[in-house]
């Protein structure tokens, strides 16, 4: 086992890495840049180093200063949450030239999910079922033209290199899909760097379903059932769930299957996020996410694992620590994703916290890096803290949620808390019966 790992992140999820490598024994290095020296994760962790200035591009992106500090503080290996180098390959490739270990999957896995047509090809010859649409990439509008008949409008266009909800355009009928493809040709070259695109079928009113997925690199791997994010604004989650309102024991054990059988296959290592669309009772593969997700909390109450002490461990070389059988979805939980943001545009809202109190009690846990007298910088994500419940069942998670979010306290910035309030009021989030365009047209009614 490790001695020391660094951490290449900051905020919430740092502190979560943080707190598996204590439970562990093991040492924790934070990195941060010159806005953080007053974070959480830098005061929590047992070592820090500065790796920069405030952007990003400058600190947490730094491949150079992230390989330096590991040198200096001789961490053996770098856990890199999610988002910022936690999906680059190069990354990766860089920090085992240096013989440092990567928590994560390989180079190659990474590159293989990160290329969406690669990534969509992979998982048809692996029998997952997919999106109707084209045969890898459409090269021009005659093309696209083509494929769109054949499989009907409407269609969305995506850029192989897309991600974060960019890259995507959707045609309703003929007459729009030139504009659309090559917008989205335009958007993968300039964002992306890619200017190739495929055909999708446009599904109406799919959900979001996800599925964990854990492998040991030597072609072993479970699944850890479903998660359900169909509610989403600008195609980023802002509610959780698990399990599914509407899946099944037997259709989680089969789609689980599938999805653990393709990433066994594949010699899969680490922590793995398979999401689908999901519509009248059939999947729809959409993309492979290589590392921990935000919303892995909601799995881990279901299922009573740790997933950040898994992931170290596997990196580590030791087996997981368990089999399919092992695993047995017990109760309910709800995660909401907390943003310093203004509504109702949402618009950021770094600032000082004046007073913050994190809920408690049965069935509640909060992530977050906030204290009182924090100040958020205004260079990085917007997402201040999750809170995640824990229930016997649907109501009881549901009623534990408005419970806790009656006791959170964030005064000094404005934040996203009382879109929660107003959701909860809601019959069809009660019930659980939204697909992933429920919270776009409830915005637009509501405070639009
Ligand atoms: P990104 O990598 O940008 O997150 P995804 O392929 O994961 O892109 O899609 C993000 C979201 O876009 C999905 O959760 C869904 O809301 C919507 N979406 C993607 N593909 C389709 C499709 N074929 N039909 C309808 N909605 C889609």
């Amino acid at each position: 086992m490790f001695d020391k790992i660094l951490i290449a992140n900051r905020g919430e999820i740092a502190l979560r890495v943080i707190r598996a490598c204590r439970e562990m024994g093991i040492k924790s290095v934070a990195v941060h840049s010159t806005a953080d020296s007053d974070a959480m994760h830098v005061r929590m962790a047992d070592e820090a180093i500065c790796i920069g200035p405030p952007p990003g591009t400058d600190s947490y992106l730094s491949m150079s200063s992230l390989i330096a500090a590991c040198e200096v503080t001789g961490a053996q290996a770098i856990h890199p949450g999610y988002g910022f180098l936690s999906e680059n390959a190069n990354f990766v490739q860089i920090v085992e030239d240096h013989d440092i270990t990567f928590i994560g999957p390989t180079a190659e896995h990474i590159r293989m999910m990160g290329d969406k047509i690669t990534a969509k090809d992979t998982m048809k010859r692996l029998g997952v079922p997919c999106v109707p649409g084209s045969d890898g990439g459409v090269p021009d509008y005659e093309t696209a033209r083509a494929v769109a008949d054949e499989i009907g409008y409407p269609v969305i266009i995506k850029a192989t290199a897309g991600g974060g909800g960019r890259g995507m355009k959707l045609a309703k009928s003929a007459d729009e899909l030139e504009v659309a493809f090559r917008t989205a040709r335009s958007e993968g070259k300039s964002v992306f760097g890619n200017d190739e695109v495929y055909i999708e079928k446009y599904l109406g009113t799919p959900r979001h379903i996800e599925i964990q997925v854990f492998g040991d690199g030597k072609g072993n791997a479970v699944h850890l059932g479903e998660r359900d994010c169909s509610l989403q604004r600008r195609h980023q989650k802002v509610f959780e769930e698990a399990p599914g309102p509407c899946i099944t024991p037997e259709l989680r054990a089969k789609i689980g299957k599938v999805c653990a059988d393709a990433v066994a296959n594949i010699n899969y290592i680490g922590a793995g996020t398979i999401e689908f669309l999901y519509e009248n009772d059939e999947f729809y593969f959409i993309e492979m996410n290589t590392r921990l997700q935000v919303e892995h909390p909601v799995t881990e109450a279901i299922f009573g694992v740790d997933l950040v002490r898994e992931q170290i461990r596997v990196a580590a070389g030791l087996p997981m620590s368990f089999a399919q059988d092992d695993l047995e979805v017990q109760g309910h939980s709800i995660e909401v994703r907390i943003n310093a943001e203004k509504l109702p545009n949402f618009s950021p809202c770094p600032g000082k916290i004046t007073a913050y109190h994190a809920p408690g009690g049965l069935g509640v846990r909060m992530d977050s890096a906030l204290y009182t007298g924090y100040s958020i910088p205004p260079y990085y994500d917007s997402l201040i803290g999750k809170l995640i419940v824990y229930g016997r069942d649907r109501d009881e998670a549901l009623a534990r949620l408005s419970r806790a979010l009656g006791e959170l306290i964030v005064d000094g910035v404005d934040t996203t808390l009382p879109l929660f309030h107003a959701l909860l009021q809601e019959k069809d989030v009660l019930t659980g019966d939204y697909d992933i365009h429920w919270l776009e047209k409830w915005l637009e009614t509501n405070l639009g």
